[in-house]
């Protein structure tokens, strides 16, 4: 078929307006002006009679056969008999009563000419797609697959190229893509060769709903009518739906979930069956990948058509953007969009068992069921980058670790009272990232645990209680932990500060007492003044909870020295900055100079698998090992080992740590670039990819803007970006993504903080 694109164009009719003017007055009695509309193959007319009525007067291409325009008419005629809720346009007859008249053709080819009415709207590629319009699509279009159900026309049992059936045809041309591109097709075609077209249902169907053959009112609200049946063809009914989709989800950044909001509403219409759910996704990315197919062979038979390279820009554009999408995810959320939204049922059965001292997120909450690298996706299909998930480590549902689990779990799962290689290997791998003298390892279940036994080596290692920590620092969920951590003992609920619990001012040079970026060694004589008789100084290597602090030059190392001095333990609390997001270092406390006696891992250890380490001196360990039994269930188990060692492999073999250093650097200078416009932001800091920035309502006098920073976060959700607030002001905004986000992560977190900025009163 396609071999005769170019001679399709060749073969267009050339009929000049003054041509359709005599042509519509001589064979129609009608006296309108005419107006050329755009098109490629055939030639239309717009026809304005004096009265106001119009009408389309429609020229055919020499090639098209007359059994193909008597079929375009019968259908017309046939829909508009039919309860669709859209307007059909009007076959008009000539004056002697022929729906179909040739034209031209005593020195040239003849052709086949009709006259339609003209069907006011807007097209839909002119509007913008809300739900409440993507909504009225899917209904139309079930409408009209419904109606045409009882529609039969021989003419439409041919081969047609774009047909979605006939997708071998493209495929074809593949060799002819740029190889760098061919891995974005290949695997939809493969999907494509696997759907059972005999468990589809067929009929007669349109099979071009794009953007400029749907119209829609004036609201721009409800889709009127589908125009141009020229491409109509007997086929698995879901094309239908299929090729809509296509054209939906071109130019969107998140193509799914608009596509997903067409399928839910047709399916309330026109039941999708099991056997068309699974087919529907790839059949609309068949579509796409025709459509790149067949443009690249146009354009090699017409190599000067550089529209042909541009037109075909989107389409390349949604099939990059569905390759980054976990696979099989497009096919779950249309499942998911047949099936009632679950989320309003979620939320009450939360409320009524889950204990009530949890929060939620967001205004709106999310229901999210996927994870893939560093996007989250929720129910209705929405991506959102994760700027928030440091857990998530090395990207959410890393195929390493989710292998590493599974091929442990599948083979031995058991405590650690017996030899196994995984824990050995893995307490010398991990030991193997830190300084020499910090080589025993215990392996725990949380960020907490981990604290809490840090808590007693330090207890048994100076036989005191007496612990040090910093303003505004949480360690963890137990009873000793809320103690130690001001975040909660001085928040609501909290009991206040206990006797044996010393707390020192946050070392923050943008709004702590001390300003000056050379402050670390005065922020540490308040560490000196409280280390006499202490066990410990719990202090992370950036601050979090405490709004994203880093910590100034010198500080670790001047209190370090007077805690020891003051014969007391110094504990490095790397549960949310280790692990290569500092990027210059694996450690965080690296980047102070210092070496700490005790250090306390959690969160993106297991990537999301729960598990915590402590790991120590031998000389505290010893301490430690008083003759009470340390046994902990969990901790240790192989599964656990085995995941931890595919997390540190993932960041070698990636290059995180390196990829935290770069694209850090690089938000933070984006966001400096953002406060250089928007008053807002007094302040940015981070290290790698441990970063914030503060919301302020005025640089001078600092005063915190947290019900801005609040309202950031809500709009940014909208916008496809999670992120939270932080600090003891609530009003610094906190990004510590999975450490895979990429420059493109950051220049479009950047762009869409731009616009809610640019929103904010
Ligand atoms: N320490 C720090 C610095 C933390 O941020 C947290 C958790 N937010 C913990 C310890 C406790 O970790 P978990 O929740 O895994 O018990």
């Amino acid at each position: 078929m396609l071999t005769s694109v170019t001679s399709v164009v060749r073969n267009s009719p050339r009929f000049s307006t003054d041509d359709a003017v005599r042509l519509a007055q001589e064979y129609y009695g009608l006296r309108a002006s005419a107006e050329a509309l755009p098109s490629e193959r055939d030639q239309n007319f717009l026809m304005r009679h004096d009265a106001g009525r119009q009408f389309v007067l429609k020229i055919a291409n020499s090639e098209e056969a007359l059994e193909i325009l008597d079929l375009q008419n019968k259908v017309l005629t046939f829909l508009a008999s039919q309860e669709t809720g859209l307007e059909w346009p009007v076959v008009t007859p000539t004056r002697s009563g022929n729906l179909v008249v040739p034209v031209g053709g005593d020195d040239g080819p003849a052709y086949f000419m009709r006259m339609l009415t003209w069907v006011e709207g807007v097209c839909f590629a002119r509007v913008p797609h809300t739900p409440q319009l993507l909504a009225s699509l899917g209904e139309a279009l079930a409408r009209t697959d419904l109606a045409l159900g009882g529609f039969e026309h021989p003419a439409a049992h041919r081969p047609m190229h774009w047909d979605l059936r006939q997708a071998a045809m493209a495929r074809a041309h593949l060799e002819l893509l740029p190889e760098s591109r061919r891995h974005l097709v290949e695997p939809i075609f493969a999907a494509w060769d696997a759907i059972d077209w005999s468990k589809l249902p067929f009929s007669i169907i349109h099979g071009d709903a794009n953007d400029y053959n749907i119209l829609v009112d004036e609201a721009g609200a409800r889709v009127t009518t589908i125009l141009d049946f020229g491409d109509m063809t007997h086929t698995a009914t879901v094309c239908d739906l299929a090729i809509a989709l296509a054209y939906v989800m071109l130019d969107k950044q998140d193509p799914i979930a608009p596509a997903a909001q067409v399928v839910a509403a047709y399916h309330r219409v026109r039941p999708l069956t099991v056997a068309e759910l699974d087919a529907v996704y790839t059949l609309a990315a068949t579509r796409l990948a025709m459509s790149v197919c067949y443009c690249a062979f146009q354009s090699r038979q017409a190599p000067e058509n550089e529209y042909l390279n541009i037109s075909n820009r989107p389409a390349w554009e949604v099939l990059e953007a569905l390759s980054a999408m976990p696979s099989g995810w497009a096919d779950d959320v249309f499942r998911r969009a047949c099936d009632h939204d679950r989320s309003g049922e979620l939320l009450a059965q939360r409320k009524q068992h889950l204990g009530p001292s949890l929060s939620i997120s967001y205004r709106e909450p999310l229901h999210i069921v996927r994870g893939w690298r560093q996007h989250l996706y929720d129910a209705s299909g929405r991506a959102y980058l994760d700027c928030v998930n440091n857990v998530a480590h090395v990207g959410h549902c890393h195929p390493a670790v989710v292998e590493a689990t599974c091929r442990q779990a599948a083979l031995l799962n058991t405590n650690t009272r017996y030899l196994h290689e995984e824990l050995a290997e893995y307490i010398a791998r991990l030991s193997a990232t830190l300084p020499d003298r910090l080589s025993v390892v215990y392996l725990v279940c949380s960020g907490s645990e981990a604290n809490e036994l840090a808590l007693r080596l330090a207890r048994a290692h100076t036989g005191r209680d007496g612990v040090i920590v910093v303003e505004t620092a949480y360690h963890g969920n137990t009873n000793a932990l809320i103690d130690i951590s001001p975040y909660k003992f001085d928040g609501p609920g909290g009991r206040g500060r206990r006797p044996h619990v010393r707390v020192v001012p946050m070392p923050n040079v943008y709004r702590g007492m001390h300003r000056e970026a050379d402050s670390g060694p005065r922020y540490a004589q308040y560490v000196a003044q409280a280390a006499d008789g202490v066990a410990a100084f719990f202090c992370e290597s950036a601050l979090s909870c405490a709004g994203q602090v880093m910590l100034p030059a010198g500080y670790l190392l001047e209190a370090y020295r007077a805690v020891r001095a003051a014969g007391g333990v110094c504990v490095a609390d790397e549960v949310q900055t280790g692990f290569g997001r500092a990027g210059s270092h694996f450690w965080s406390f690296a980047e102070q100079g210092v070496v700490p006696d005790i250090v306390t891992m959690g969160k993106p250890i297991g990537n999301g698998h729960p598990m915590g380490a402590v790991v120590t001196t031998p000389e505290i360990a010893a301490s430690f090992a008083n003759g009470m039994e340390y046994f902990n269930t969990f901790g240790g188990n192989p599964v656990s080992c085995a995941v931890g060692m595919a997390v540190l492999d993932v960041i070698e073999r990636e290059g995180l740590q390196e990829n935290a250093r770069d694209v850090g650097e690089y938000l933070v200078a984006g966001l400096w670039e953002l406060a250089s416009r928007h008053e807002w932001i007094g302040d940015v800091r981070g290290q790698g990819l441990f970063v914030g920035f503060e919301l302020v309502r005025d640089r001078v006098t600092l005063e915190p803007a947290a019900d801005e920073a609040s309202e950031i976060v809500n709009r940014a959700k909208d916008l496809g970006i999670l992120l939270s607030t932080d600090g003891p002001l609530h009003n610094v905004i906190k990004i510590k993504p999975p450490i895979v986000f990429s420059r493109r992560d950051a220049d479009f977190l950047v762009g869409r903080l731009d616009t809610v900025l640019a929103g904010l009163r």
